[in-house]
């Protein structure tokens, strides 16, 4: 195992960061062209990247470009965490969260529990870009996704809603729920989320992250996905962080927020996202109290690239795809925790 990728030998627990905000100036740029990376792997980092790719290759428009990326997995109904096919809330409902931050104007725009709509990060977009708002929540999102002529479906597919039913027919024994006889029930609750950031040839810099949030979760809840600062934050002086995993975490240290800050002052991407880590580690008093996993990815305004997360091990390190003028590539990161 390479020491870079078991870093939890390294740090103290107790008061291993130290998060500051200063006026320090970003580092200079050395921009060499657009980038825009997705906090996936193989498996999806190239299939999400190719139109946002396509889009920056050419200078088209940077928002098209995270946009069209991010639309990628809320389209598609195999991916059971992120738009259409998203694993549903307690009630067997989808709701959505999405934001989008534009690095030029400092401007974002976000959805919440959004219910019907397949592609919330479109939402968001207009958010940002048609109101004088930021974060619109529920019943008000659809509304306003509705007032410009998105379409109303259902979001659950037979896929999600089986794995849902599964949940239900087994989360106690004290309802009037059975499981059926072949009860292949996973009890592993099933997380994921996507982010997408980018900064085009101007050197400039956007970001989007879209989910279905934490499966079975209380209707309502929102995570860290649709806050500006905890599940997305971009600085175009600087560039853009996004987070996935337990949302909780991430909003209780303002998690993407976070870890820009930390590169403004210096860090590469690779160190803010393992200070973010060891942060969150820090405040639940230690390893022995953690029992989820949190990843994050950096982008920075120079084209560099990060991510680490709490937990992995060899072979399930977290992993961030990127395409720039070197073409497709893969990144595989740091994480905390041996699991
Ligand atoms: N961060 C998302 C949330 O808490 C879920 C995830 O990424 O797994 O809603």
């Amino acid at each position: 195992m390479s020491s870079r990728r078991k870093f939890i030998k390294k740090i103290a627990v107790v008061g291993a960061t130290a998060p500051f905000i200063s006026n320090v100036k970003a580092k200079e740029n050395n921009n060499k062209g657009p980038i825009i990376i997705c906090s996936r792997g193989n498996e999806w980092g190239e299939k999400v990247l190719k139109p946002g790719w396509d889009i920056l290759s050419n200078n088209g428009d940077l928002l098209d470009a995270v946009e069209k990326s991010a639309n990628i997995t809320e389209l598609d109904p195999s991916d059971t965490s992120v738009g259409y096919g998203g694993l549903p809330n307690e009630n067997g409902i989808v709701q959505l969260d999405a934001s989008i931050m534009y690095g030029p104007t400092h401007n974002c725009g976000s959805v919440g529990a959004l219910e019907g709509i397949k592609t919330p990060c479109s939402v968001a977009r207009l958010v940002m870009e048609r109101t004088d708002h930021i974060h619109i929540m529920g019943k008000g999102a659809q509304d306003f996704a509705r007032a410009h002529g998105f379409k109303i479906e259902n979001l659950l597919t037979e896929k999600s809603r089986k794995i849902w039913l599964r949940w239900k027919e087994n989360v106690s024994d004290k309802d009037d729920w059975f499981p059926s006889k072949n009860n292949d029930y996973d009890k592993k609750r099933t997380t994921g989320t996507i982010n997408v950031l980018a900064v085009d040839s101007n050197n400039d810099v956007a970001g989007i992250t879209t989910t279905s949030g934490l499966a079975y979760k209380i209707p309502g809840r929102v995570g860290d996905s649709p806050i500006i600062g905890a599940g997305l934050y971009v600085d175009n002086e600087v560039g853009a962080a996004g987070a996935t995993g337990r949302g909780e975490e991430i909003l209780r240290t303002c998690g993407s927020f976070f870890v820009v800050e930390q590169m403004r002052n210096g860090k590469t991407p690779q160190q803010a996202c393992e200070a973010l880590c060891k942060r969150i580690i820090d405040i639940n008093g230690g390893p022995k109290n953690v029992d989820f996993n949190d990843k994050i990815v950096a982008l920075g305004k120079d084209g560099s690239v990060g991510c680490a997360s709490i937990t992995g091990r060899e072979g399930l390190e977290p992993e961030l795809a990127y395409w720039s003028n070197n073409g497709f590539n893969v990144l595989k990161g740091t994480y905390l925790i041996e699991v």
